[in-house]
């Protein structure tokens, strides 16, 4: 689709929330949200189908102590080792502390990892010990798949693929000055060639990060650091 194929007299939409990217950042919070305030409305937009993210591509698993035989201060100090210098203390320790529940939440939309088949834990680069959770070679499709299917029986959430944001819209855009909020975002729906605006109370930018270094191996540019760059403070 070329530039001048493309409409911007789209229509203006309103959800009390609006999730950007549908991989595992996105469709976890989504679930997480539900569980707090069952009833908001939501829009979960994706640039491609949902089966289509580093999510979903992910082959290995994800690191979370379990057994009395480790840790959570193990933990974190093989992963700040492993950081070599470049690690944020802090964020570590978050993340690891909630890495057991992370898991149950995993468990709890119904991924299967391989400790409930009957296989043990693996044990990766980096770890002291056995702590990773996968399933087979193919642990991003096994939590996607799990977590695909529970967002799409919400029915608060609506769900658009092949639409791609393509600007956040701030208050100061629109002449209210000194205020630099999001309140927004114009999303191109593909298949339609129309620029729609979206607004919302809350606007979740879970559109892959770092992710996108892997585009030299895969080649395809799935996650948009550029849009979260765009947000102000
Ligand atoms: C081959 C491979 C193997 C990996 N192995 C592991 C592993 O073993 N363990 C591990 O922990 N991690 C692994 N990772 C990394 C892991 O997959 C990512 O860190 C994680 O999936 C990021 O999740 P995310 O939800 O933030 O982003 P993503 O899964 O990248 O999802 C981003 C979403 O945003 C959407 N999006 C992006 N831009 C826009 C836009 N402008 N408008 C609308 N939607 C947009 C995309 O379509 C997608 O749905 C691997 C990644 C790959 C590719």
């Amino acid at each position: 689709m070329s530039d001048s194929e493309v409409s911007q007299q789209g229509q203006c939409f309103r959800y009390d929330v609006i999730v950007i990217g549908g991989g595992i950042a996105g469709l976890s919070y989504i679930l997480a949200l539900l569980r707090l305030r069952p009833n908001v409305r939501i829009a979960l937009i994706c640039k491609q189908g949902l089966h289509e993210s580093n999510s979903y591509y992910a082959q290995g698993g994800i690191a979370a102590v379990s057994g009395p035989g480790d840790s959570i201060a193990q933990h974190i100090a093989d992963t700040i080792a492993s950081g070599d210098g470049l690690c944020e203390e802090q964020l570590v320790a978050q993340m690891i502390a909630e890495g057991p529940e992370t898991i149950q939440f995993l468990n709890d939309q119904g991924v299967l990892f391989d400790q409930a088949r009957g296989f043990q834990l693996g044990k990766e680069g980096g770890h002291s010990q056995r702590r990773i959770y996968t399933h087979g070679d193919r642990t991003g499709a096994a939590v996607m798949n799990a977590l695909i299917g529970v967002v799409r029986r919400q029915p608060q959430v609506t769900i658009l693929e092949y639409h791609t944001a393509v600007n956040l819209i701030t208050q100061e855009q629109h002449s209210i000055p000194k205020k630099s909020a999001v309140i927004g975002a114009y999303i191109l729906a593909e298949k339609e060639a129309v620029i729609h605006v979206f607004l919302a109370n809350i606007l979740i930018l879970a559109t892959g990060g770092a992710g996108i270094l892997l585009i030299l191996r895969w080649r395809q540019a799935m996650a948009s650091p550029w849009l979260i760059e765009r947000a102000p403070e």
